[in-house]
């Protein structure tokens, strides 16, 4: 274990907890990844091992609502094409059916 610092979350994908890292070192957070071999307990499974989200325990709180935050933007409405009058989703710029741009 290192000093001063805490599990945030235990992850048994490691994409996922490299993205979770990724999120919350942008924000300034003090974070790393510790692997946990413990593959030879759950040889059946494919996923052989956990990893461990470390935070700063000052960055503990920080951390913590920077990941349950959602991600994308929600507050994003839905448009409404100009061309073809398709509704489109947010976080499309582009109408799906015609092309045209928002
Ligand atoms: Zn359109």
């Amino acid at each position: 274990m290192h000093d001063g610092m805490s599990i945030l979350k235990t992850f048994t994908n490691e994409t996922e907890a490299q993205f979770a890292l990724n999120h919350i070192t942008a924000l300034g957070v003090s974070a790393l990844l510790q692997m946990d071999n413990c593959g030879d307990m759950r040889p059946h499974l494919d996923i052989s091992r956990g990893v461990d989200l470390l935070v700063a325990d000052e960055d503990l709180e920080k951390a913590k609502s920077a990941l349950e935050a959602p991600v994308t933007d929600l507050s994003a409405e839905p448009w409404t094409c100009p061309s073809c009058g398709e509704t489109i989703e947010a976080g499309f710029d582009v109408c799906w059916k015609c092309g045209k741009e928002k």
